[in-house]
């Protein structure tokens, strides 16, 4: 069983627990016996205007300083890095480096591309065309040509503004997972979504029926196409608080009711990053 986690956000991002420390969460992670870590918040990113979506600029060092004393002081207990989740965005190179030159581990968490008028368009806040598909898999490749992540992040996740799984989400897939391949860059079966709908934010599952209709990612059709390529694949929590920590094996559980025994079973699972 994987004993990693380098995906995991702070209050810093205003949308996981507010109420949650960053020593809270390594004391949580402690207890659920993993034994290496990384702090991968969403980095600040000013041309992103939403509120509560990322951290500020100006709340940068106090996040370097709070992790790595926490480095320090579970040294004996737990591995940790810090880091960023980052976006691509051409013309950002230079910023994205800053991040990079200072982190640990960083991952690649895309959510959106530049439309024709360079706005910013997000997935699951509006539909993808087949257009948008492409340019959002060429700015995955030119993150990984530039040697950025150290992780693809929920490389399904392009699902929220689509559908169904056709033709244009096959060539996607394999587009990605080509370049997955080609720069040796794992890519992450992202958790965060699981819970959220089976546990709607909560440790208890919800009451009643329940079925995995809705769900976009992690995507069967994706991780089937996934599994014949020659890549490396690694659990993310994605982690916004701390029922997501005690029910990692749940979780890693309902993962394999969605994506099936067999697909998960061929992929290649590793052992670190
Ligand atoms: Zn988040
Ligand atoms: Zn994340």
């Amino acid at each position: 069983m994987q004993n990693f986690n380098y995906h995991t956000h702070t209050y810093r991002c205003g949308h996981a627990d507010l109420d949650m420390t960053d020593e809270e969460y390594v004391l949580e992670y402690i207890k659920m016996g993993f034994k290496k870590i990384a702090f991968t918040d969403h980095c600040p990113q000013s041309i992103d205007k939403r509120k509560d979506v990322r951290m500020e600029y100006s709340e940068k060092e106090e996040y370097k300083k709070s992790i790595k004393s926490l480095k320090e002081k579970y040294s004996d207990k737990i591995e940790i890095e810090f880091g960023y989740e980052v976006e691509y965005l051409p013309g950002e190179e230079e910023f994205i480096n800053e991040l990079k030159n200072e982190s640990e581990k960083i991952i690649l968490g895309q959510h959106f591309i530049y439309d024709s008028n360079k706005n910013l368009k997000i997935l699951g806040h509006e539909k993808y065309t087949d257009e948008d598909l492409k340019v959002y898999a060429n700015y995955i490749e030119k993150a990984l040509e530039l040697n950025i992540p150290n992780i693809i992040a929920h490389p399904d996740f392009f699902m929220l503004s689509r559908d169904e799984f056709g033709h244009a989400e096959t060539e996607i897939t394999k587009k990605i997972c080509e370049s997955s391949e080609k720069y040796n860059v794992p890519l992450e079966l992202n958790l965060r979504n699981i819970y959220k709908v089976k546990y709607k934010n909560k440790i208890a599952p919800r009451k009643g029926n329940f079925t995995w209709d809705k769900i976009a990612y992690p995507c069967k059709e994706f991780w089937n196409i996934a599994k014949d390529y020659n890549i490396k694949v690694v659990y993310g929590m994605d982690v916004h608080n701390r029922g997501q920590i005690l029910l990692w094996n749940e979780l890693i559980e309902n993962a394999k009711e969605i994506i099936g025994e067999d697909t998960i079973n061929k992929l290649n699972f590793i052992e670190d990053v």
